[in-house]
């Protein structure tokens, strides 16, 4: 958590004159949404006005969330964005460590001489005016709580912020599962169910979301899934041209790497995609226990993330991409 002096200057910086933005990640999910969302409603019941900015577009689950359709994508309003950003005093960084994970936006944030705050539970974060950042937290919704509390807020856990930061909890923890999901992550989501989280309309509005079109794309994924290195990796991929023809939707391919981790015996799972605008490969990791595919993603593919959950990215072909993963993976030692 923040020190008592920087909790401090920070309330002193929230105040309802200031221009106050809330920055997430590039291709935001559950959490990335969910803590920005959870945040703004949090400052609102404070009486301060803040106004959230995402690099891209993200995914029609999380567009029930109430404020969604304000939030500013950078992709599409890049002048109001520049403009948003240089008239700011403060700069909220949530759920991300380093300014290379939100595009172009990045650049104007470093320039811009609003006070940044960083709240994020990834590896290795960079270095920004305020740091709270704990990688054994399962998610940045659970900080933004941990923060609302530390500054005596909690009060201004709104109902609709309490929705928000309880969709986050649940996607950043795979539905409560992951290893970090704690004693107090369950206390926390007790005392957002209280304050008007619904756990049934949040799992099913977000979660319940499967359109055909998806499905068909995961049961191709399925199909062809490999191991390699004796049963312990799973590989999988997809290429654009078969999104394409399955009518692909943003966020269609979220949670296909988890298939390839539940399979008996594997510890790392890697999922391949070719980006649907651009023209590289993104990699999403996987892994269990110590397996790093944080450290393995940073060697190796540009990436980071964490211990267990980490992108990447490669410039090469698919089948190049794989040759060179397999390539690795055979001399790794695990
Ligand atoms: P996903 O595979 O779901 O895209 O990402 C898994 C985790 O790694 C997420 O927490 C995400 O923020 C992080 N991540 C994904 N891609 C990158 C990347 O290129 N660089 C870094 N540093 N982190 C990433
Ligand atoms: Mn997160």
């Amino acid at each position: 958590m923040f020190s008592n002096q920087e909790l401090s200057d920070i309330k002193n910086l929230l105040q309802p004159d200031k221009e106050i933005v809330i920055v997430t990640h590039y291709n935001p999910d559950g959490d990335a949404i969910g803590s920005s969302l959870g945040l703004k409603h949090a400052l609102k019941s404070a009486g301060i006005e803040a106004t959230i900015v995402v690099p891209n577009d993200f995914p029609r689950f999380l567009k029930w969330m109430p404020d969604s359709k304000q939030i500013m994508i950078s992709e599409f309003k890049r002048k109001k964005v520049a403009e948003i950003l240089h008239n700011a005093d403060v700069i909220f960084c949530l759920d991300f460590n380093t300014l290379s994970r939100i595009g172009f936006i990045g650049e104007w944030i470093a320039r811009s001489s609003a006070a940044k705050i960083l709240i994020d539970h990834h590896q290795m974060p960079d270095e920004f005016d305020y740091v709270y950042s704990d990688t054994t937290i399962p998610a940045t919704c659970q900080m933004v709580y941990h923060f609302l509390e530390a500054m005596g807020w909690e009060s201004n856990i709104s109902e609709d912020s309490a929705r928000c930061l309880y969709t986050g909890i649940m996607t950043d923890t795979g539905g409560f599962r992951f290893r970090s999901t704690s004693a107090t992550t369950h206390r926390i989501i007790a005392n957002l169910i209280e304050r008007g989280a619904d756990p049934a309309q949040i799992t099913s509005d977000t979660w319940d979301t499967n359109t055909i079109s998806r499905l068909h794309l995961l049961s191709l994924v399925l199909s062809r899934i490999e191991l390699i290195k004796e049963g312990t990796v799973a590989v999988l991929w997809l290429k654009r041209e078969e999104m394409e023809r399955f009518g692909f939707e943003k966020g269609a391919t979220e949670g296909f790497v988890n298939y390839g981790l539940s399979v008996l015996g594997v510890k790392m799972s890697a999922f391949f995609m070719e980006d649907i605008q651009e023209d590289f490969i993104k990699i999403s990791f996987r892994s269990k226990d110590e397996l790093d595919v944080n450290q393995f993603s940073r060697s190796y593919f540009s990436g980071g993330g964490h211990i267990n959950a980490a992108g990447g990215r490669s410039e090469l072909s698919m089948e190049d991409t794989i040759q060179r993963f397999k390539e690795i993976i055979e001399k790794e030692n695990f």
